[in-house]
């Protein structure tokens, strides 16, 4: 059975560690029952997915990869993934990720996610014995990325606030979606920065993505920030015109950065040559002057939006609860204070730290309003090279090097990451954004590009991706 194989495989794999819980037995229970219901004609229907731990399952675990939700059972489930049940999927498991999906190795509480491409021994069972072969497979939803990569299930959900689609997608070498922003709802996806949070897909072909979201978007009355507009759906490979218009790609020089590896640029320039040859494609050079702020606003206005949504783990309504409690003199802050210092990460704690500073009386005009108006100016960089480059859409790269190894990674402390800069783009400005696997490095890796398209014109995006992909 379908779902018999993914376990076996993600059991075989596990050194992987892409999971930081399943529901194997549950998985097997529902794929014999739905197998002698048969209620729709889904494309989806029977097919075991992964979803990130970050989506709410009612009555299953969701961790967000953090010892603060270790033993958190959601109450109800999101919106997103009970379309997909709806739609006949089976869920095997909730995916490894980045604690509270915040980083780019997918390395919370219960260790990292090792990238499938430097799995040379098979005999290899634990990963944190081999940090120093093993290397990272992006994130934060890395999980969800090398599962499907490595075709242990061939969908799976994961968030994209910052990059945490794409970037796993191009480390792991399969496909990653990010559709516009407000065509997915959020209910259910426990909230990072609500204005730039994107629920998304990974799949290992184009037509998948699309039967996924097909299966997700559209208006959710739980979810205000939804746009209302009735969904339209996507169209699969063969239903697509096969009528070829010339399409305008966008090159920005600004996202041609000094930490781009020559390898990775000269991946990105030849992926041109190729398609100019065809005759089918226009490119066109375009200036995102705003494109070196956009690290700095997206690390400000993240914070800020991580420091309120963090207020809620205080340990008492649900989570982590200090058991190292003085009844006699501890207060309720002494209490507070312990429950986070024992249950956050660093990284995560760093962040709520710095959204707080960022937010207080003095800074807000400095920090925050001054990065709203970074945001404005990224958002017009694209309006215009859209509307007066007229092009169709840009094409980018999503990350600069091969991945470092888990060892090398656990050395480097990094709150945020310099790859960010090709990503949180699309994210500030709510656009469609799609990576995608174009050839190996020299040295065995994936390398991925993204393409980014207009607000809605996820379509066109998606057209085009089938094109070149
Ligand atoms: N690298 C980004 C960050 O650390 C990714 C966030 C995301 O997309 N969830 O914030």
């Amino acid at each position: 059975s379908a779902v018999r194989s993914a376990i076996n495989a993600l059991q075989h794999y596990k050194v992987l560690n892409t999971l930081t819980n399943d529901c194997f037995d549950k998985a097997l229970e529902t794929e014999q029952q739905i197998s002698i219901e048969k209620k729709n004609n889904s494309p989806l229907y029977g097919r075991p997915i992964l979803i990130k731990d970050n989506f709410c399952l009612r009555d299953t675990l969701t961790t967000c990869a953090s010892k603060m939700l270790a033993n958190f059972r959601a109450p109800y489930t999101s919106t997103i993934v009970q379309r997909l049940i709806d739609h006949g999927c089976i869920i095997v498991g909730k995916t490894n990720m980045d604690e509270f999906a915040m980083g780019v190795a997918s390395w919370g509480a219960f260790g990292p996610v090792a990238n499938p491409w430097s799995l040379t021994k098979t005999t290899m069972t634990n990963v944190e014995n081999n940090k120093t072969v093993l290397h990272v497979a992006g994130g934060s939803s890395g999980g969800s990325a090398a599962a499907v990569a490595a075709n242990f299930v061939s969908i799976a959900l994961g968030s994209d606030t910052g990059g945490s689609i794409r970037n796993p997608a191009a480390r792991c070498g399969c496909y990653g979606f990010k559709p516009s922003y407000g065509l997915l709802s959020r209910l259910g996806m426990v909230a990072l920065v609500n204005s730039f949070d994107s629920p998304g897909f990974f799949a290992r072909n184009i037509d998948d993505l699309i039967f996924a979201t097909n299966a997700v978007a559209g208006p959710d009355d739980e979810d205000a920030t939804l746009l209302s507009k009735p969904f339209e759906n996507f169209k699969t490979s063969n239903e697509l015109s096969k009528e070829k218009k010339k399409i305008i790609i966008g090159l920005p020089d600004d996202y041609d950065v000094n930490t781009l590896s020559s390898e990775y640029r000269l991946c990105w320039q030849d992926l041109v040559h190729r398609l100019t040859e065809t005759g089918e494609y226009t490119f066109k050079r375009v200036q995102l002057p705003y494109t070196p702020y956009s690290n700095a606003a997206y690390t400000i206005l993240s914070s800020c939006e991580i420091a309120s949504n963090m207020a809620r783990y205080d340990g008492i309504k649900y989570g982590y609860h200090t058991k190292n409690i003085d009844k006699n003199k501890d207060t309720y802050e002494d209490i507070l204070k312990k429950t986070r210092d024992e249950s956050l990460g660093e990284r995560v704690r760093g962040r709520i730290l710095a959204g707080n500073y960022y937010l207080l009386e003095e800074n807000y005009d400095k920090y925050f309003v001054q990065s709203q108006r970074v945001r404005r100016g990224v958002m017009n960089d694209y309006k215009k090279v859209f509307e007066e480059d007229k092009i169709d859409c840009l094409l980018a790269p999503v990350v600069s090097n091969d991945p470092i190894t888990l060892a090398e990674y656990e050395q480097a402390d990094d709150i945020f990451s310099e790859d960010d800069i090709f990503t949180v783009g699309a994210n500030l400005a709510g656009l469609p954004a799609l990576s995608f696997p174009v050839r190996l490095s020299s040295k065995g890796f994936p390398i991925g590009l993204q393409l980014i398209g207009p607000f809605l014109k996820d379509q066109e995006l998606l057209s085009t991706a089938y094109r070149i992909c």
